[in-house]
């Protein structure tokens, strides 16, 4: 049995803190392109030079280059049991493509107002060292821009800045939408409340992976 499992929802709505703290729990691994792509623009790659331009403005990187970076890390042992896809698919045809590389089990919808996701964006701060989550009211560092895991130097994302924040919604709202019904229509599509308290989203992710048969 695998626990294939894609996480859906706009930027802000809690989908990497979910996807960590259960990646965690069943030990299978959280993949954020959004999160790959930042590493390999740290490091300077090939791929980091090709994709920061379309980072950093808060867009789409081409289809062709997200496939295969996906296909290439699902094709990882660890991914054997199952993984958490976050940030991917975001466009129709890269939830085509994902179909023809592994069988999905599961796609979560997270929603939530705009005016609590805009509120946890522009709150929110990452460390540089070892890309643990904050966010200045809601779960603020015991020392501000101290990183309390590693001792690192906290940062807010260029496209966690309100200029960027707007657009990246309206991107989010125009490409969701298909990805969403292609889900849907498949019968594995599953809305979650967002707007909750982490550990209540948590939960319920948990019941609804139980009441499908996919946890024990
Ligand atoms: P995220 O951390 O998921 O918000 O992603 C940050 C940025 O990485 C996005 O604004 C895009 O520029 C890029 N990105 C991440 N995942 C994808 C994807 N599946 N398709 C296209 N671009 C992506």
């Amino acid at each position: 049995m695998t626990l294939n499992l894609v996480f859906l929802g706009p930027p802000g709505v809690g989908k990497g803190t979910y996807a960590e703290a259960l990646s965690k729990r069943y030990n299978i691994p959280h993949i954020s392109t959004g999160d790959i792509f930042r590493e390999e623009i740290r490091k300077g790659t090939e791929l980091g030079k090709k994709v920061k331009s379309y980072v950093e403005r808060g867009e789409l990187v081409p289809d062709e280059i997200v496939i295969e970076v996906v296909k290439k890390r699902l094709s990882q042992p660890d991914c054997e049991r199952g993984f958490i896809l976050d940030g991917f698919p975001r466009t129709l045809n890269q939830a085509i493509a994902l179909d023809k590389i592994t069988k999905i089990d599961l796609a979560f919808n997270f929603v939530a107002p705009k005016s609590v996701i805009i509120e946890r964006l522009s709150g929110r701060r990452i460390c540089k060292r070892c890309g643990a989550i904050y966010h200045v009211k809601f779960n603020p560092p015991k020392k501000p821009g101290i990183c309390d895991v590693c001792g690192g130097p906290l940062y807010q994302r260029e496209d966690d800045k309100p200029e960027v924040i707007e657009e990246r919604l309206k991107i989010y709202e125009r490409q969701s939408a298909p990805i969403v019904d292609y889900y849907r229509k498949k019968g594995i599509l599953v809305e979650v409340d967002a707007s909750r308290s982490k550990e209540e989203v948590i939960k319920n992710c948990e019941d609804i992976l139980k009441a499908r048969g996919l946890l024990h």
